[in-house]
C-alpha cells in the first residue's frame, strides 16, 4: 500500500529524556509545502497518511491538514501520538469525523505515573489512560508503542498488564535509538541480549495480544521470537523529511542500520541488521549469522 508519513513539526508536550527529536524542536514545516506533498502523493495513489512528530496533536494546523488529505481522496489514516490530548473526547470525535478510517499508534513506555514524570518530565500517565478509554468508547483501534530502554526493561510485564486491562489488542516494542543520548549511552541503552528474555516473558504472559518486535535482528530473536519480528519496511512508504524531500522507508533503514557479520546469514535479505550507533558502543559480538532457516 502506498503511504505518506508527514510531520507537522518536532515540538512536543512531553520532554522525554531519550527523545529522538530533541535537537529538531525549532524546525517547522510550511503548511503550503505539506499540502503540496499530500496532493502529489494522493495523485500518485497514496492510500494512507501517517501523521507523526513531535506530537502532532499540539499543532494548530492538525485538523486542517487532515481535512485537506481527505479532500485529496486519501482513505486511511494513522496518527502517531503520545496520547495525552486524546484524553479530551471531543478531539477523538473530531478526528473520527474527519478521517473515518483511522488507526492510532500510542506511546506507552512506563508502568506508573512516577516513571512517566521522571523520564517524560510531565504528569501525563493518567491522561494517556483516559485517551485509551476515549478511543474504546468511540470504537477506534490502536496499537501501542513501547520503547525498550534501560529503565523500563524490568517492568515490561507490568506495562503490558496495564495495556491488556485498557483493551489494547496490539503492541509493539522498539529498541531505543541511542543517537541522542550518546553522552549517557550506557545509562539508557541496554544490550539487546539482555532484553530478549524479558520480551519473551511478556509474549508468553499476553498471548491474546498481537505483539511485534522492531529493530532487533533475527539472530538475537532466534527461533522463539522470530515470528514476532516486525514486517519489512514498506518500500512504498514515502517519508517527507527535514530536507523537504521524500525518502522511502527502506532508504531510511539503510542509512541508520548495518548488517555486520551477515554475509553467510540466510536472513540477510529480510533482516534490517543493527543500528549503527549501537554497533559503535557495543560492537558486533552479539551478531552471529544464521546458517539454516529457523
Ligand atoms: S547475522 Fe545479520 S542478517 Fe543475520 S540475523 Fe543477524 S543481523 Fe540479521
Amino acid at each position: 500500500m502506498k503511504e505518506l508519513d508527514i510531520k507537522l513539526g518536532y515540538n512536543c508536550n512531553n520532554k522525554c529524556l531519550f527523545c529522538l527529536n530533541q535537537d529538531k524542536r525549532a524546525f517547522s514545516y510550511n503548511n503550503e509545502e505539506l499540502k503540496e506533498q499530500i496532493r502529489k502523493s494522493a495523485e500518485s495513489g497514496c492510500q494512507r497518511l501517517i501523521v507523526s512528530g513531535g506530537e502532532p496533536l499540539i499543532y494548530k494546523n492538525f485538523f486542517e491538514i487532515l481535512k485537506y488529505a481527505k479532500m485529496c481522496g486519501i482513505p486511511y489514516y494513522e496518527i502517531q501520538t503520545n496520547g495525552r490530548i486524546l484524553s479530551y473526547e471531543e478531539v477523538v470525535k473530531k478526528i473520527k469525523d474527519i478521517c473515518q478510517n483511522v488507526h492510532f499508534l500510542i506511546s506507552f513506555h512506563y508502568p506508573n505515573a512516577e516513571m512517566y514524570q521522571k523520564y517524560s518530565q510531565v504528569d501525563g500517565f493518567d491522561q494517556v489512560l483516559e485517551g485509551f478509554r476515549n478511543l474504546q468508547k468511540n470504537n477506534l483501534e490502536f496499537t501501542t508503542n513501547t520503547v525498550l530502554f534501560k529503565a523500563n526493561i524490568n517492568y515490561l510485564n507490568q506495562i503490558f498488564d496495564i495495556l491488556e486491562k485498557v483493551g489494547s489488542k496490539r503492541g509493539q516494542f522498539r529498541f531505543i535509538d541511542g543517537t541522542n543520548v550518546k553522552n549517557e549511552f550506557f545509562d539508557y541503552v541496554p544490550r539487546m541480549e539482555e532484553v530478549i528474555p524479558k520480551i519473551k516473558e511478556v509474549i508468553l504472559k499476553h498471548p491474546k495480544m498481537k505483539i511485534h518486535i522492531h529493530e532487533i535482528p533475527y539472530c538475537l530473536l532466534q527461533k522463539d521470537l522470530i515470528e514476532f519480528t516486525s514486517p519489512v519496511p514498506n518500500i512504498e512508504r514515502e517519508n517527507y523529511n527535514l530536507k523537504k524531500n521524500v525518502l522511502n522507508s527502506r532508504e531510511i533503514v539503510r542509512q541508520q542500520f548495518e548488517n555486520p557479520n551477515c554475509r553467510e546469514c540466510v536472513y540477510k535479505n529480510e533482516c534490517i541488521g543493527v543500528r549503527k550507533t549501537y554497533l559503535e558502543f557495543y560492537g558486533d559480538k552479539e551478531i552471529k549469522p544464521i546458517l539454516k532457516k529457523l
